[in-house]
């Protein structure tokens, strides 16, 4: 809506509404401040009312957007300077399938914010399932990404997220039922009370239902609570810098023979023969021609439970 909650220096909230129009970054969104952002602001004394004016938007270290699904094509700010995009992943309960990795991952790097890969719900898995996510986690870990095996339930090496988390503004993502309140919920238990606690707030107030909040945590560690979303939207790529964001593909990008390849049919590829060489991964390679013939489509709408 028009009216935001801004936590001052000195810790104490404030309800505040925008000074005038914005337009930051030449980008034009439905929403010019978004969770995450530092902002300036005054305050503003009418009767026994007291309301923040926000005059100024600090620069964003990044931001992640969604372009509504309609014909206007309306960029939405979902959240700002996000330090660590962790993505819980699980096979099965739900199946979390390596494209959908993929598309995150590389949406993580064009958005320019560290991505963590957690697999979750370890304590259900078989050996076959095991070697699976071993493999999966090898496969990530190679390319440069941090792997976790974890139990939200367990707790078996949440300790090794919270240390990731802290001094940290994180974010949590996946498909449903991947274990996101959960964990949340074994990282922070006091967390579900304050997250209650804060609705009825905004029931009882004439703001809009739907929100995305910033939470301290006891630990020195922040994160983002966006509601409905399971991944990122997806950012407008062009094909030539589609590879960029696949780190495996960008490093062997200056051997291909011609410098704008795109790893497609053209003749003496350092990306195709490492391919054929097995030292990238197929699943990889697939995501890569997927996201480029644009199949994104179908993506955008399981991303969002709007
Ligand atoms: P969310 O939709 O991502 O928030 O998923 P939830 O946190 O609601 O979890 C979905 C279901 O998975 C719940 O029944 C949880 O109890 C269960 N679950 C979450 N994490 C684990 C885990 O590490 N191990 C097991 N066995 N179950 C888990
Ligand atoms: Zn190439």
């Amino acid at each position: 809506g028009s009216w935001y909650t801004v936590k001052a220096q000195n810790g104490v909230f404030y309800e505040c509404r925008l000074k005038g129009r914005f337009r930051i970054d030449g980008i034009k969104s439905t929403n010019p401040v978004a969770v995450g952002d530092v902002v300036n602001f005054n305050v503003e004394t009418k009767g026994d009312e007291t309301v923040g004016v926000i005059d100024r938007i600090e620069e964003r270290e990044n931001y992640i957007i969604r372009k509504s699904v309609n014909l206007s094509k309306q960029t939405h700010i979902i959240a700002a300077n996000i330090d660590v995009a962790f993505l819980l992943v699980t096979l099965n309960n739900p199946t979390t399938f390596p494209a959908f990795i993929d598309r995150f991952l590389v949406t993580a790097e064009a958005y320019d914010i560290k991505a963590v890969l957690l697999f979750n719900k370890i304590d259900t898995y078989n050996q076959d399932e095991l070697v699976e996510i071993k493999y999966l986690a090898a496969l990530y870990r190679s390319i440069g990404y941090e792997c976790i095996g974890i139990s939200a339930k367990t707790e078996k090496n949440v300790e090794k997220v919270k240390e990731i988390m802290k001094g940290k503004v994180s974010m949590f993502s996946g498909h449903s039922g991947v274990g996101k309140s959960t964990l949340v919920n074994t990282i922070e238990p006091a967390l579900d009370l304050k997250i209650a606690e804060i609705s009825l707030q905004h029931q009882q107030g004439q703001h809009t239902t739907t929100f995305a909040e910033m939470f301290d945590l006891s630990f020195n560690a922040r994160i983002i609570d966006t509601p409905g979303i399971r991944g990122f939207g997806l950012v407008e790529i062009d094909n030539e810098e589609l590879g960029d964001y696949f780190p495996e593909f960008f490093k062997l990008k200056e051997y291909c023979k011609f410098n704008n390849c795109l790893h497609i049919e053209e003749p003496k590829c350092a990306v195709k023969e490492a391919l054929e060489n097995e030292e990238i991964a197929w699943s990889r390679y697939r995501s890569y021609l997927q996201i480029m013939e644009g199949e994104d489509e179908h993506y955008r709408k399981d991303n969002y439970q709007e």
